[in-house]
């Protein structure tokens, strides 16, 4: 049997074109896509494939282009052994990370993948990263399952777990980098996978496709200097329910008494505190300096090494749910789809 592989194609630079008149790149649709990779003919699967109505540039994604997605592997789950999503780059973390959450008990690839330059240009990167997720959405393990079984993302040399994925570089063909989390395939001559690292499922349990995601949620990321108006203020933004915090190092703050009540009182009226490093590397060590340790005191969460990209959409996710703010808490400390390395 060809392995039968649906595109999903949402837009991003992979499918722009050059507008003659602002020299502004704009998304095109997926006809001139494949006409420009030809090379896709010449493997033996089944390609089918689905576009948005109105390809975008990924800064334009939001929760409903998610729920888009996951609706339509939803879909045609049992139709497709696999699923290559192209995506703009800007926000491809966030759309693998919320993605990851939304699709639960997937056992099929995702693989989601785009390119620094138009799949047109003569120097693309396009044609090798759509080609290559393709093969990868198509391979097998010895026993006959997929080789992938999560939610990845495909660039240039590596293949990364969706959640645990950045966007390093707005320039470099390797523009995504796990910091925290080994890759699950290095592309190199061959696609070497990677056992110890992917995903698998003993028990097969049916696709549970989640959409619903709440976006009342925010980024506050500290500088030295920060006042307590500016905290406060941003503490209480309305109809707001979780904050991911970025601190310093291994999860540091001010020790100062106004930034210890500000995060108190915030905690105390249901706000659910998430603490992000905003360090690429490595994550939050809680109990290691009294910042941190000042933090979990005043009701914050540990948020380990997961990404910003996966903590914002996990809280969006967990509201989404419809759960109460003490049970999101309990929920940040677990891993839902392997964003999460708690070590005891
Ligand atoms: N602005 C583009 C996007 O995210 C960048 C890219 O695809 O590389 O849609």
């Amino acid at each position: 049997m060809k392995p039968r592989i649906l595109i999903i194609y949402t837009g991003g630079t992979i499918g722009m074109i050059e507008n003659q008149t602002t020299g502004a790149l704009e998304p095109f649709n997926f006809d001139h896509l494949i006409d420009n990779v030809p090379k896709v003919k010449m493997l033996d699967y089944d390609i089918d494939n689905i576009q948005f109505e109105h390809p975008l540039d990924s800064s334009d994604m939001n929760p409903t282009h998610w729920c888009e997605i996951a609706r339509h592997i939803e879909r045609y789950y049992e139709s497709f052994d696999g699923f290559v999503v192209l995506h703009g780059t800007d926000t491809m973390a966030y759309t693998a990370s919320a993605l990851s959450f939304m699709l639960e008990n997937l056992h099929k690839p995702v693989i989601i993948t785009g390119s620094q330059l138009p799949i047109g240009e003569v120097r693309t990167d396009g044609e090798e990263n759509l080609i290559t997720a393709l093969q990868i959405a198509a391979a097998r393990r010895d026993n006959g399952s997929p080789m992938v079984q999560e939610v990845a993302i495909l660039f240039e040399n590596y293949l990364w777990r969706g959640n645990r994925a950045t966007k390093m570089s707005a320039d470099n063909f390797n523009a995504f980098k796990s910091n925290n989390y080994p890759s699950l395939a290095k592309i190199g001559l061959d696609i070497h996978f990677n056992p110890d690292a992917l995903m698998s499922h003993k028990a097969m349990r049916p696709l549970q496709v989640r959409c619903k995601m709440d976006s009342a949620v925010m980024f506050v990321d500290l500088h030295p200097g920060i006042r307590e108006t500016t905290l406060r203020h941003l503490l209480s933004t309305p109809d707001i329910k979780g904050i991911v915090l970025k601190t310093f190092g291994a999860g540091n703050c001010p020790t100062a008494s106004w930034f210890y009540e500000a995060i108190h009182d915030a905690c105390e009226r249901g706000l659910v505190i998430l603490n992000v490093t905003q360090c690429v590397n490595g994550g939050v060590i809680p109990n290691r300096y009294v910042g941190a340790n000042m933090l979990e005191t005043a009701g914050v969460v540990s948020g380990y090494d997961i990404t910003s990209e996966a903590a914002i959409t996990k809280l969006m996710y967990l509201f989404g749910v419809g759960l109460k703010p003490e049970e999101v808490k309990q929920y940040l400390l677990h891993p839902l789809a392997g964003e999460i390395t708690i070590e005891s």
